[in-house]
């Protein structure tokens, strides 16, 4: 066992405590990873709020980046010293894992949503007693984490460490999503509902994808703004009006592809509605707890359809290092809207966040 550093979340309504915790030394095949730094993304958000219901208190925090300082005496691939992004984590043995898809692992749940291992155990502990310690394979509001090594994607060290963690949640869902999940041919028109960290990288996957009109809606103004920097040919204010209408009189006959990022009972059918036959609209957004979403058959039949989408339907062990490349390639300028907090402050990053303020925060954790 290591002293380590981490930010419990307990309920709803504590803030998030900076505590020390206790943590177990990596089995066969987990490694420990030193935290540099780590984004905060919706879904960690979520979990405090019990908008989604996990078991608390738990170490969240899923989009880690660092340094591996030991490795489990199975681990073969990674060694002291490493740099990594951390991902989810996944079987390795089911059809889908075999087929490069783990965020649809037959374990998925099991692995990345109880905070704990899949026998049962945590490899935190809070004086003497086990903590939900193993959020989505990394629990990374911490100074060091404990994952399975699966779940830790090597990168060149001379990609900017601190930046890179959003690339294993957020980024990859969002660009995956549409150059993976929706594959738009080039000259695509394509609309997207949300712009925050995941509608702004399927901004990016689009103008990578060659789409010709790239209709971006959020109502917040910056939001609007920034997607309109980073390539989005249109952007709409949803509480301007019929939002639907409005893409269908710009773009006539409507769009070849949504993607809808917010979850809204309103965006969703907004998202089928405006797209044009044939059609297809991906679902990324999370809604609440078993919402149940009317469809107009007669406008699905003529060859439009919804499909859910986790993780960008990415396999990360390729994917992560794509994106680092672009990134340095200039074509994945994700870093116009990261802002950067020390661990510490991380309840003003996530009030920035909820607010509107920020996009993207990403702690600093250590050097
Ligand atoms: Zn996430
Ligand atoms: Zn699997």
């Amino acid at each position: 066992m290591m002293n380590i550093e981490a930010a419990v979340a307990s309920d709803p309504t504590t803030p998030f405590q900076i505590e020390t915790l206790e943590l177990e030394e990596p089995r066969a095949d987990e490694i420990r990873v030193r935290l540099v730094a780590t984004g905060i993304c919706h879904t960690d958000i979520a979990v405090k709020q019990q908008d989604i219901k996990l078991p608390l208190p738990m170490v969240l925090g899923h989009e880690g980046a660092g340094v591996v300082e030991s490795i489990g005496s199975a681990v073969t691939h990674l060694m002291a010293g490493d740099h990594v992004v951390l991902s989810g984590d996944s079987c390795g043995v089911c059809k889908s894992c075999q087929h490069g898809l783990p965020s649809y692992c037959d374990e998925f749940i099991e692995r990345n949503l109880t905070g704990r291992r899949v026998d049962g155990s945590s490899p935190i502990h809070q004086h003497g007693q086990p903590l939900h310690g193993r959020f989505v394979g990394q629990s990374s509001f911490a100074t060091h984490s404990l994952v399975p090594a699966r779940a830790a994607i090597k990168l060149n060290k001379e990609y900017p460490l601190e930046l890179l963690g959003p690339l294993g949640c957020g980024l990859t869902t969002g660009v995956g999503t549409v150059t993976n999940a929706l594959r738009p041919r080039a000259g695509s028109r394509i609309a997207i509902f949300g712009a925050g960290t995941v509608g702004l990288a399927a901004t990016m996957g689009a103008v990578l994808s060659g789409c010709e009109s790239i209709v971006v809606v959020d109502p917040v103004e910056s939001r609007r703004d920034m997607a309109i920097s980073l390539g989005a040919t249109l952007c709409l204010d949803p509480s301007a009006g019929d939002v639907a209408k409005e893409i269908l009189s710009v773009v006539p006959g409507g769009v070849d592809f949504s993607v809808e990022c917010s979850g809204v009972a309103t965006a969703v059918a907004a998202a089928i509605e405006c797209l044009a036959r044939p059609g297809w609209c991906a679902q990324v957004g999370a809604t609440p707890a078993q919402t149940i979403h009317p469809l107009d058959m007669d406008h699905l039949g003529f060859g439009r359809g919804i499909k859910g989408v986790v993780m960008g339907d990415a396999n990360p062990q390729t994917f992560v290092p794509y994106l680092a490349n672009l990134y340095t390639q200039g074509r994945l300028p994700y870093d116009r809207f990261v802002k950067f907090y020390d661990f510490a402050d991380i309840n003003t990053a996530i009030a920035d966040s909820k607010n509107g303020d920020v996009i993207k925060p990403i702690l600093r954790i250590s050097d």
